[in-house]
């Protein structure tokens, strides 16, 4: 692959979509910067993965390493003061009249993309990367690729800078997003993924199974060990 000789800023939550980018950016840029978001999640482990997460993929990646440059910490604990979801209250997890999960933030992704474009205009970068996918998941409207597009140039019009985002995960299944790890990273980044990530909606993080940590039960830890035995089907 290419490098481009520019630095990206990848959004990072320590899930494994956002650990699969991270890994995408640091083949693809010279320079890469990690940017977290507290916005009033119940659970604290998210955070504490996404370090833990960096740390493997550093010491794993001495190619990597060298690329890997400052991780940020956005502080938007509004977001959490009016959002009631299941991500941010005690709210049951299930589906809304309308059909949208309760797990959906309104807003999230495009407050995250307007705050990583401010921080990348302090910072002198203009790509982003980030995990969302539209191919696989729950009908997040803020996930699909024409709102994005449609975010990305209000940016640039707003910033007066040619912002791009890249999200390498957008048309890929969650086994797909495996093959991708695999390719970028081999059974190394994996087997980081598997063990260092956090996807679970309600925060279970004590038992690692063949897919990973978390219940086993919520809808994201039903597609996360749904996705990895198809990509564990695939390679017999
Ligand atoms: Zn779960």
């Amino acid at each position: 692959m290419k490098t481009i000789s520019q630095t990206a800023g990848v959004l990072f939550s320590g899930g494994q979509d956002s650990g699969t980018c991270l890994a995408w950016a640091l083949e693809t840029f010279d320079r890469v910067e990690t940017i977290g978001f507290e916005y009033g999640q119940r659970h604290d482990i998210e955070m504490e993965c996404r370090l833990d997460m960096r740390e493997s993929i550093r010491s794993s990646f001495p190619d990597w390493a060298d690329r890997l440059g400052e991780d940020h910490v956005i502080n938007l604990a509004g977001l959490g003061q009016i959002s009631e979801t299941s991500l941010t209250r005690d709210v049951e997890i299930g589906v809304h009249e309308n059909g949208l999960p309760t797990t959906f933030v309104p807003g999230r992704n495009l407050i995250f993309l307007n705050y990583a474009a401010a921080l990348g205009w302090r910072r002198g970068f203009s790509h982003l990367v980030a995990g969302m996918c539209e191919a696989d998941f729950s009908g997040y409207p803020d996930c699909r690729k024409e709102t994005l597009d449609t975010q990305m140039k209000a940016i640039s019009l707003g910033l007066d800078r040619d912002y791009s985002l890249h999200t390498p995960l957008m048309f890929l299944s969650k086994a797909g997003a495996w093959d991708l790890a695999e390719t970028l990273g081999g059974e190394t980044l994996v087997e980081i993924v598997r063990a260092k990530s956090h996807t679970c909606y309600k925060g279970v993080h004590s038992e690692l199974h063949s897919w990973g940590y978390g219940c086993g039960e919520c809808p994201a830890c039903e597609l996360r060990s749904k996705g990895w035995a198809e990509y564990v089907d695939q390679q017999k």
